[in-house]
């Protein structure tokens, strides 16, 4: 295999040597620098999998059949997005190039094709999108509309145990910061309505005994948040570790 990494090539060049009267200038030995890879970081992958929705990573084989069905790599053509090679980079660790796809991450629609397909059992979704989360909280980046909407509809589910629509659009459209015009407002509820797919106000259902309930949810949220950031503070590197 061609060595393509020249920086790592170290050659011995003798300019003028001369043994018993023969001149034989030139390079002598080629060697590779060793080299310690400072680049790799398992905590990528241990963060992942310490979390409910990301411990099946480690059962991923990369055979690929995940990305040959997904529909955003496949039928939209957006060939950046590839869970194999996301998977990838996490469980080796290589987080400079993950974080290129810290936005192109979140475009899984999540259709759950490849959890069908997978032959490990992986449940790609679900890791993809904690994989998008690690990006997100380590600053990769920003926080993406599915994390907002995600926060939205934890917030309205608390307030009383069922969604309220109207709510949960107005919350979501706080947190995106706009603001839809009355008109199409509107006319989006009435159509609602009509269907019978919004409670809201009078409307909305009640979950009986609401309130111990949510203090049993909000101390598991409180718990998994301290999780998922806790988890995340710098290692401490190991005396006379890799540098
Ligand atoms: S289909 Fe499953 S095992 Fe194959 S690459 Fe995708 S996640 Fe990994
Ligand atoms: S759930 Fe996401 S990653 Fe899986 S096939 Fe659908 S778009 Fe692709």
């Amino acid at each position: 295999m061609p060595i393509v990494e020249k920086s790592l090539v170290e050659v011995d060049r003798k300019e003028h040597l001369e043994v018993e009267g023969i001149d034989v200038s030139g390079d002598w030995n080629t060697f590779l620098r060793s080299r310690v890879q400072t680049d790799l970081d398992v905590r990528v992958v241990d963060w992942v999998k310490g979390q409910p929705q990301g411990e099946t990573i480690s059962r991923c084989w990369q055979c690929g059949t995940c990305t040959a069905g997904c529909c955003m790599h496949t039928d939209y053509g957006l060939t950046d997005f590839n869970p194999r090679y996301f998977i990838y980079l996490a469980q080796v660790g290589y987080e400079e190039e993950l974080r290129r796809y810290a936005s192109t991450i979140w475009r899984c629609v999540s259709c759950n094709k490849c959890v069908e397909r997978c032959p490990k059992g992986v449940k790609v979704e679900e890791v993809v999108h904690t994989i998008g989360t690690y990006l997100t909280l380590t600053g990769a980046a920003a926080e993406s509309p599915a994390d907002r909407f995600d926060r939205a509809y934890t917030e309205n589910l608390l307030a009383r145990g069922v969604l309220d629509e109207a709510a949960l659009f107005r919350t979501y459209e706080r947190l995106e910061g706009r603001k839809t015009p009355a008109k199409k407002l509107l006319s989006m509820g009435l159509s609602l309505l009509r269907t019978g797919r919004l409670h809201t106000g009078p409307l909305a259902h009640r979950t009986r005994g609401w309130r111990r309930m949510r203090t049993v949810l909000e101390a598991q949220l409180a718990e998994d948040e301290r999780r998922r950031k806790g988890a995340l503070a710098p290692a401490t590197p190991a005396a006379g570790g890799n540098r």
